[in-house]
């Protein structure tokens, strides 16, 4: 690709441009490095449990030095590679804020599907499977005419709260396993966990769309 030249060597100036953003010698602006995972994009340690500080830290930087406005008068080259730094980097911490597109991606960091793929759409485990079934028949079978109605489903709610921090609890003691014994089990524990996160957070939108409806 022309407009993508080897990294390191500036398509301006046709010097080495070193590892940064911007050409060491002349200041020009680089294309995104795809080689560069987005972890190490926005300098934090490929880990499930992040510093969120850090990674706000890191994207507020990135994102005022490669702002689309800071290039309006420079080459057009500059401007889409402003461009594509932008993109990139919005998906990139997109990704890392939210714990199940992490897990997700640090799993395919791993060389493993991504998790959306990896073992299908419904959890199959049966006490699981039980549970959150009577969990759903308890949903609905809260009245909203009654006057505790909002109690309950506030109860709900929290409980629903605490289901998901448990499985976000659980990704992260499954890739610390995964990082002090190299076991792949414990990153198909990940997948597991992650497939019963996802069901924790449809079933959360439904009780925060029956609270709204409860409270116009
Ligand atoms: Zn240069």
């Amino acid at each position: 690709m022309p407009d993508h030249p080897q990294q390191n060597a500036c398509w301006s100036c046709k010097g080495p441009a070193g590892e940064g953003l911007f050409c060491a010698a002349c200041q020009a602006l680089q294309p995104p490095n795809l080689q560069q995972n987005y972890f190490q994009m926005l300098d934090h340690p490929p880990t499930f449990k992040v510093d969120r500080t850090r990674l706000e830290t890191s994207y507020q930087a990135l994102q005022q030095q490669l702002h689309p406005d800071r290039f309006a008068t420079r080459t057009a080259r500059e401007r889409r590679f402003s461009m594509e730094h932008v993109t990139r980097l919005n998906e990139g911490y997109a990704t890392l804020r939210e714990p199940l597109a992490r897990a997700g991606y640090l799993l395919q960091l791993h060389g493993r599907a991504s998790g959306d793929e990896a073992s299908g759409a419904a959890p199959t485990d049966p006490m699981f499977l039980m549970e959150t079934m009577e969990l759903r028949e308890a949903l609905e079978a809260i009245d909203p005419a009654q006057p505790d109605a909002d109690e309950k489903i506030d109860a709900m709610r929290q409980d629903m709260e605490r289901r998901v921090e448990e499985e976000e609890q659980g990704m992260a003691n499954a890739f610390e396993a995964h990082n002090n014994t190299q076991e792949t089990t414990h990153l198909e524990k990940v997948a597991q966990h992650m497939d019963r996160l996802r069901y924790h957070n449809r079933f959360l939108e439904e009780v925060e769309r029956l609270e709204e409806k409860l409270f116009v």
